[in-house]
């Protein structure tokens, strides 16, 4: 990926924003997230007018703080839960069972029963273990099916871990309603930070033929889930949500016409994603060699403080030093921890200033998803990714 300029903040914040947001971090020890939940009602607003018909189930792995689940359950968003401590969590805030899917296909059976205890009526599966289990624990509940994806073309693919091949989800479909399970619906994710759109369009021509085979066996399916993979803010720019929305539609209306099924979908990044700022401290700037061109600049925050998400430099997000210079310089940027892994950017270089010094601080942008709840909670004693809401 090549830059053809330096980044500017105005590209991913309107300036006055920024500085609201440094003037509340001034003071406060460093790493933390700061989250914005205008944000992240802003988020949920713009998905909502994009999919006017579908229903809302926000991924809280993404990110499950308090408040963002309360604003969205504000705004009448369901949630897709992936264990029982997610249900757990949703139920304790007063979210109601029928607004909690339980998505993951990998469960314990006496998780599924406690789900199914609590109310919760909507599973997804894609083996014939899985099926069973809830067949016996949950019995008459909604099921959606998992189609595998390739997951090409995504920043942080889920391939080959989920999901199965259209004809191991037809004997799934068969066999669910056989065990007294209700076959509902497909889902599918393409693979998160998604930017071929073009895999949405691969999935839903799968999902229209296994809703037409299924009918030949006299079983209706009613609803798709789209799942997540629709993308946030990152260094290298996107297709913005509106087209993802038009194009996604027009696949929808080529495969389903008029008999367009129930749509659900599933979005993680996409709502927590730029309601984020992480900020660091650089503890220590060094050189390999005498000779050496390049400067290590290590900070306060790394993998283990909740940026796994740099694993082979897959998430690559917009990078600001608070000293804001002309000479800037290409650096290698790792992590606090005694583990050779926690290395942030390496082959990619982040051209940042050339004075940086110790007690510098960096500003992570677009970092509201997948960071705290990825935050280790004691490696070298570290305390896990300490989170604050920006006051409005
Ligand atoms: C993680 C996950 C999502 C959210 O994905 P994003 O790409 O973050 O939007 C949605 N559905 C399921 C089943 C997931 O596991």
């Amino acid at each position: 990926m090549l830059l053809s300029r330096p980044l500017r903040i105005s590209d991913f914040m309107r300036p006055l924003e920024f500085e609201k947001i440094k003037k509340f971090a001034l003071g406060k020890p460093t790493p933390f997230l700061i989250l914005d939940l205008k944000k992240i009602a802003q988020n949920y607003d713009e998905l909502a007018e994009n999919f006017p018909t579908a229903k809302i189930f926000y991924a809280l792995k993404a990110n499950p703080n308090q408040q963002v689940l309360k604003t969205l359950a504000k705004k009448g968003s369901n949630f897709d839960a992936a264990t029982i401590f997610e249900i757990k969590k949703l139920l304790g805030l007063g979210i109601p069972p029928e607004r909690i899917s339980f998505g993951n296909t990998i469960k314990k059976e006496i998780d599924i029963e406690f789900a199914y205890r609590k109310g919760v009526r909507i599973f997804v599966t894609d083996s014939v273990n899985d099926l069973q289990k809830i067949g016996r624990r949950a019995p008459g509940s909604k099921i959606f099916f998992r189609l595998i994806t390739e997951g090409s073309g995504a920043d942080w693919p889920l391939s080959r871990k989920f999901g199965a091949h259209p004809d191991m989800i037809y004997d799934l479909i068969v066999k669910a309603k056989k065990i007294g399970l209700t076959p509902f619906g497909i889902s599918f994710h393409v693979g998160s930070q998604q930017r071929h759109i073009g895999q949405w369009d691969n999935s839903i021509a799968q999902v229209k033929y296994l809703f037409s085979i299924a009918k030949r066996e006299g079983i209706n399916l009613k609803a798709i889930n789209l799942g997540g993979g629709f993308p946030t803010n990152y260094l290298q720019p996107t297709q913005k949500l509106k087209i993802y929305a038009r194009e996604i539609k027009r696949f929808l209306k080529k495969n389903f016409g008029t008999k367009m099924p129930e749509i659900f979908v599933e979005p993680g990044r996409m709502i927590a994603g730029d309601a984020g700022v992480l900020v660091s401290e650089v503890i220590t700037v060094a050189r390999k060699s005498a000779t050496s061109e390049i400067e290590w600049v290590f900070l306060d925050i790394g993998k283990f403080g909740g940026l796994i998400e740099t694993t082979d430099e897959a998430i690559k997000y917009p990078i600001f030093a608070e000293k804001r210079l002309r000479n800037l310089q290409e650096v290698v940027l790792a992590g606090p921890t005694c583990d050779s892994v926690d290395v942030l950017y390496e082959n990619f270089k982040y051209r940042l200033p050339a004075n940086l010094r110790e007690g510098d601080r960096i500003y992570f942008f677009s970092a509201g998803a997948y960071t705290t709840s990825y935050s280790a909670i004691e490696f070298n004693g570290i305390p896990p990714l300490q989170e604050y809401i920006l006051p409005n």
